[in-house]
């Protein structure tokens, strides 16, 4: 079976009924960016950067950001890429943030644009290593909770970029907060894409930490998380942006289906399952994931 899937990877990612999905690849690690070239992934639709830095004992200067993601991006030439910005989260928190730092203001977003230098350093790493590998960057801001805060990122970005030499880049956000949501049309009118992280989102709306076993990928498709999931697809076509789903949901079989059907436009998951998920969409009636979504969302009214 794995044969068979692997001779698909020259086949397009369209429903039976011809209606296209985007597939990309999530990656952490120059190794995750082979398999997402072997494995012919269009894009990388996720770069986590803050994995090489959870034992950090302090914010990471322009080359050690450098050293960690040339690397990771080398194997990408030429291929759109979408680098998130540092997502130190709950979940994921170095020592010298969990030490002095507590509340929304030692997480996420806010800490970011609190460590403005820090923030700018990135982006000028990020900038610069785009360009030394060659690939069509994107950025992408983790945890936005208002337009403002996308705003602030676009400045910070803007700077980095004429600092730099090199256009800005699209900049997207990712909709994981429940905030998000209840704002997601002023954040789509000011973000280039959306990326829905299904891993925290469904975990807020649902009310259960996302490191709790009970949360599993299934979980996304709960009418209230996949209402959230459609109303920010409808957000997405009215700014006419893609909206992309790069939480594990998009990897699972019996969501993904109904991702599509709520209007997500790609998916982007972990190389290692990329062949089946493109089985997946390539044996997907797109109608039928229409009604399939339209039914569980009828569940929620
Ligand atoms: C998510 O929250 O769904 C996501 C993709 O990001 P992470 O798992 O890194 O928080
Ligand atoms: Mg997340």
């Amino acid at each position: 079976r794995r044969g068979v899937l692997a001779e698909a990877r020259t086949l397009p990612t369209v429903t039976l009924d011809g209606h296209p999905v985007g597939l990309q690849a999530n990656v952490g690690s120059a190794a995750d960016a082979g398999a997402a070239v072997v494995t012919a992934a269009e894009g990388v639709g996720l770069v986590r950067t803050e994995l090489p830095f959870l034992s950090a004992a302090r914010w990471p200067t322009v080359d050690e950001h450098l050293d960690h993601l040339v690397p990771v991006l080398r194997p990408l030439a030429g291929l759109p890429v979408t680098v998130r910005t540092l997502d130190f989260a709950d979940d994921k928190l170095p020592p010298f943030l969990a030490a002095g730092l507590s509340g929304r203001l030692g997480r996420g977003l806010p800490l970011m644009l609190a460590a403005a230098e820090a923030f700018s350093d990135q982006f000028e790493a990020v900038l610069r290593a785009a360009a030394e590998a060659d690939v069509q960057l994107s950025v992408m801001i983790p945890m936005v909770a208002d337009v403002s805060e996308l705003r602030a990122c676009r400045k910070l970005l803007e700077a980095a970029a004429a600092a730099v030499g090199v256009p800005a880049p699209p900049l997207g956000a990712m909709i994981e907060l429940p905030e998000a949501v209840e704002s997601v049309e002023e954040i789509a009118a000011e973000a280039d894409f959306l990326s829905l992280g299904t891993n925290d989102l469904t975990a807020a709306i649902l009310g259960i930490d996302r490191r709790d076993p009970a949360l599993t990928a299934r979980r996304t498709a709960d009418p209230p998380v996949l209402a959230a999931i459609a109303q920010v697809c409808a957000a997405g076509r009215g700014a006419d942006i893609p909206v992309t789903v790069c939480g594990d949901a998009a990897a699972d079989p019996w969501v993904a289906p109904l991702l599509i059907g709520a209007g997500c436009t790609a998916l982007s998951v972990t190389p290692a399952v990329l062949d089946e998920v493109r089985a997946l969409i390539r044996g997907l009636d797109f109608d039928d994931a229409l009604s399939r979504a339209d039914a569980v969302l009828e569940s929620c009214d």
